[in-house]
């Protein structure tokens, strides 16, 4: 388990004082003049070295993704973008970092800013966070006052502004490209890539679009020593990782812990346990909606919570947000309830996305009642696939692979329903 000592969030609970005296006395905003010093390739290649992979749900190393953007300018100023739009069902991390603990953000802005040589950074708050939000603006606020930010950043020599944008509750605009046209004040539907944001992101600039979590954890990181971080998760799995744990356990909560913890030490420890005890877990969707759910017996007796190893078993640690169901859960309900919210927030450019998001909710809704042939569920699989790899953004392939982790594991459930209701043996559950 992780100790105290080497957790990077001490005020996740919102027990201690989350003002800026209450972040320097915790231990944040310490040396950050210093760190700067050291220059723009120094702090990239010490990110690099401590192995962190991006926290929004790629796991795309982010040492590496800095390194993506000019070194020098060609008259364009470069950006640093904060996606804040948390809104992947189960998801509600980075919240409790914006409205506990926001001071660790606001030092990370700065520091990634300067390793990407950018004046400017923007963090784009979904439109659902009001308190986040208020919580804040008032340490950015705290900082400009006490010189942390601003002209001459903490003493830095390096100028630095950041400015924090309310979304307006699109699900969409968590997308990175999507994120930037809704900054720009456009409609929030995805860009082509490439180009990337790299080349051409915020108003046609060189832009980094990190996650909260990602650069929340910077700061520390680069006081405390790459090999610090690197020390905790499987190789490749490297740091700690805030997971958000929702559904059937006794306790949901957030939690910082180690990477690479087992399923059953996260739960067992932090969660008092299933509801009703282990024998009573039926699924879990380990990385947040999109990610297809594994059977219990499977998390229970080997899962590793890392990217790795939840790949290996074609599921994903995405945000780390855990959902888990227990055997009272009519699990293709829950899916359909899934398949629901991505037709919805679908923002219909793509034909794959927009005409089978809807045709993949149809024949959930179907199976949910037992309505359907036998047949339609390999159709419906074979839909996913269609769908899945051939739209602009991932929401496609968020759409389609809940459906295959639930046709993959639970397959025989969905055939039982079908029987049921052609031998009228079901109390068939309606699709509401
Ligand atoms: Fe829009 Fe869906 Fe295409 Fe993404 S995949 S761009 S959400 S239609």
């Amino acid at each position: 388990m992780l100790d105290d000592k080497d957790r990077i969030f001490t005020n996740i609970y919102g027990m201690h004082d989350r003002t800026l005296a209450g972040a320097q006395a915790r231990g944040h905003w310490d040396g950050t003049a210093g760190i700067i010093q050291k220059g723009r390739d120094w702090i990239v290649d010490q990110m690099k070295a401590s192995g962190l992979r991006g926290r929004g749900g790629a796991g795309f190393p982010t040492g590496l993704k800095w390194s993506f953007m000019p070194k020098e300018s060609d008259g364009r100023p470069s950006y640093l973008v904060v996606n804040a739009d948390e809104s992947e069902p189960g998801t509600c991390k980075d919240r409790e970092i914006m409205r506990h603990d926001p001071h660790t953000l606001v030092e990370g802005c700065l520091i990634a800013s300067f390793a990407m040589q950018a004046n400017a950074c923007y963090i784009y708050i979904r439109g659902e966070y009001i308190r986040e939000k208020e919580a804040l603006q008032t340490a950015i606020d705290e900082a400009y006052d006490a010189g942390l930010v601003g002209k001459n950043a903490a003493g830095s020599g390096w100028d630095f502004d950041i400015y924090l944008h309310h979304g307006a509750g699109a699900y969409i605009c968590g997308e990175e490209t999507a994120l930037l046209e809704s900054l720009e004040g456009k409609k929030g539907m995805p860009r082509m890539k490439p180009p990337f944001p790299a080349g051409a992101g915020l108003y046609g600039c060189p832009t980094t679009v990190n996650n909260v979590e990602s650069i929340a954890v910077v700061p520390t990181i680069l006081r405390r020593g790459p090999e610090w971080f690197s020390g905790f998760g499987r190789p490749n799995n490297a740091g700690t990782k805030l997971f958000a744990i929702s559904g059937h356990v006794n306790n949901p909560c957030v939690v910082e812990e180690a990477m690479s913890i087992s399923f059953e030490e996260l739960i067992d420890r932090h969660c008092g346990g299933i509801r009703g005890g282990w024998k009573n877990l039926k699924a879990v969707i380990p990385g947040g909606s999109s990610v297809p759910c594994l059977p219990g017996k499977i998390m229970k007796d080997e899962a590793i919570m890392d990217f790795d190893w939840l790949r290996e078993q074609r599921s994903g640690l995405g945000t780390a947000a855990v959902i888990v169901m227990d055997n009272d859960t009519d699990i293709i309900k829950a899916i359909w309830r899934l398949s629901k919210f991505y037709k919805h927030e679908s923002c219909g450019q793509c034909t794959p996305c927009r005409e089978g998001t809807g045709w993949m909710m149809r024949v959930m809704d179907r199976l949910v009642r037992g309505d359907a042939e036998p047949e339609e569920i390999d159709m419906l699989l074979d839909v996913t696939k269609q769908v899945e790899g051939h739209t602009i953004c991932a929401l496609g392939d968020a759409a389609a692979w809940p459906i295959q982790g639930l046709i993959r594991h639970f397959r025989d459930e969905i055939e039982d329903r079908i029987k049921a209701k052609r031998t009228g043996k079901s109390s068939a559950v309606a699709a509401e």
